[in-house]
């Protein structure tokens, strides 16, 4: 299911990455621990009331020149207007209206996309006076929050949650698979997909999909039906902000939300980068199914190392994401592309694996008598009992004595024992640890 975007916008300064630490709340910390993953956030995923939701803080974007804080939140306000389902407009108390806010406003107001008032830094909730003069903005009532202290951030969501669009069935159905090609410009995210329209037995559907704004291309090939998700690097707009890291991430989160397979397009001519870590992560800590595509290989000088040096280089970079196979092809001369659709169906249906219970606990058993679980002060976790809650991704939850006891790293000798044992290659998987209720 596609989680809701949220998106904070607003001057410098305000606190927007205060606050957006606060929406991520605890999951920042256990994202954190994973080798590989960047500490500089651009998004976070969060939950309220059991609804998960993904956050983004459009603040940092720079530009060079004069009246460059109004260019940048201005380009802010229109990438959340057009790639966020709620817009959190942040304000601050402690700085008064500006007419920077009066601005954003404006802009905001005219796209008529929901947006929460948030105005920020009321550390001392007497001082609830301090927001009246922001009802001056046109959106209703403003809330008081502050982000150091960890107030009102509760109230804050419940707003959000009012606009998050309803809970709608999978648009498709269950038995399409739903493909995004994600990557920097120029990767050749759009060569590729006409690559693949152009194979042999693949039946474009001429009813394009037109879903929430998206442009998608249904297409069958050997009776599979797929939907190839509109993503940012296909509608071309040649903006400035075109090649921005924030920018490109951003459009990638929606179309990553509704897609079950993540292809991530790697240009083998130039390598790996940053912002390809920044796209590749969120898939990731989306729980989506993800397949490396390095593209454009006709063009690599090789010899028969060059094929083991570059997955070496992909392994290295991507810690977090050793389960996802890794393709070399190119969109040019179709050199490997008829493995790329196989590919997306093995990793999809392994996205979708569910393990008998008793099964399940076999490998947990053989996994335990293996390798001891972590003690803490002479006492030694115990593992009662496991069973898989969810698919798509693969979620396992283990019931155990104390869940204080479980360690990362024992989590993930687990981890690797069921993957030994099952696959779910390309697939991320979850494992929570819970403490096994007394009555049990
Ligand atoms: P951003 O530029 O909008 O992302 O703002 P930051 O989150 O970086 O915060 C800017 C400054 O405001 C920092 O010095 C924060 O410590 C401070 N700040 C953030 N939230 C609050 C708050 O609720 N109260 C107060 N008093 N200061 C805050
Ligand atoms: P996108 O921005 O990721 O959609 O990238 P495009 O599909 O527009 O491709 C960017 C450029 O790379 C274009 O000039 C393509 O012709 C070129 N390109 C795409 N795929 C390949 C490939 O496999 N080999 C080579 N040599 N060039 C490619």
């Amino acid at each position: 299911m596609a989680r809701p975007i949220i998106a904070i916008v607003g001057r410098p300064n305000v606190g927007k990455s205060t606050v957006f630490n606060r929406m991520i709340g605890d999951r920042l910390a256990i994202v954190e621990d994973m080798p590989g993953v960047t500490r500089d956030r651009l998004y976070g995923i969060g939950e309220w009331l059991n609804r998960e939701y993904s956050v983004i803080d459009t603040g940092g974007i720079e530009i060079e020149g004069e009246n460059e804080i109004l260019r940048s939140v201005r380009m802010q306000a229109e990438l959340a207007i057009e790639e966020a389902d709620v817009i959190v407009f942040m304000a601050d108390a402690k700085a008064g209206l500006t007419s920077s806010d009066e601005e954003i406003a404006q802009i905001l107001y005219r796209s008529g996309k929901p947006v929460v008032l948030a105005v920020n830094k009321v550390d001392n909730l007497k001082r609830q006076d301090e927001i009246f003069e922001f009802y001056a903005l046109g959106f209703g009532d403003p809330i008081a929050i502050s982000g150091s202290h960890g107030i009102g951030i509760g109230d804050l969501l419940e707003a959000c949650a009012n606009h998050f669009p309803e809970d709608v069935e999978d648009e498709y159905g269950d038995e399409v698979i739903k493909v995004a090609l994600i990557g920097r410009p120029n990767v050749g995210k759009s060569s590729l997909v006409n690559a693949i329209l152009g194979e042999e037995r693949v039946i474009v559907s001429n009813v394009a999909g037109t879903t929430r704004d998206a442009i998608d291309t249904p297409f069958e090939k050997d009776d599979q039906k797929y939907v190839i998700i509109d993503t940012a690097g296909m509608r071309k707009r040649g903006k400035v902000y075109e090649n921005m890291e924030k920018y490109s991430v951003m459009r990638a989160m929606k179309a990553i939300e509704r897609a079950d397979v993540i292809l991530i397009v790697i240009n083998g001519e130039e390598g790996i980068i940053e912002q390809d870590k920044h796209i590749a992560g969120y898939a990731h800590e989306a729980g989506k199914a993800a397949v490396f595509v390095v593209n454009k290989w006709d063009a690599v000088e090789k010899d028969e190392k060059t094929l083991q040096h570059f997955t070496q280089k992909i392994r290295d970079h991507f810690l977090f994401m050793t389960y996802a196979p890794i393709l070399f092809v190119s969109a040019k001369t179709t050199q490997r592309l008829n493995r790329l659709l196989p590919l997306v169906n093995q990793v999809a249906e392994q996205h979708a694996i569910r393990i008998q219970t008793h099964v399940l606990n076999d490998v947990i058993s053989d996994a335990v008598a293996l390798n001891s679980p972590p003690t803490d002060k002479g006492r030694r976790m115990r593992i009662n009992y496991a069973t898989q809650v969810a698919v798509r991704p693969p979620a396992f939850v283990l019931f155990v004595n104390d869940p204080e006891l479980m360690h990362f790293s024992y989590e993930r000798y687990l981890e690797n024992k069921i993957r030994a044992a099952f696959g779910f290659e390309g697939t991320p998987l979850r494992i929570f640890t819970r403490k096994k209720s007394s009555d049990e």
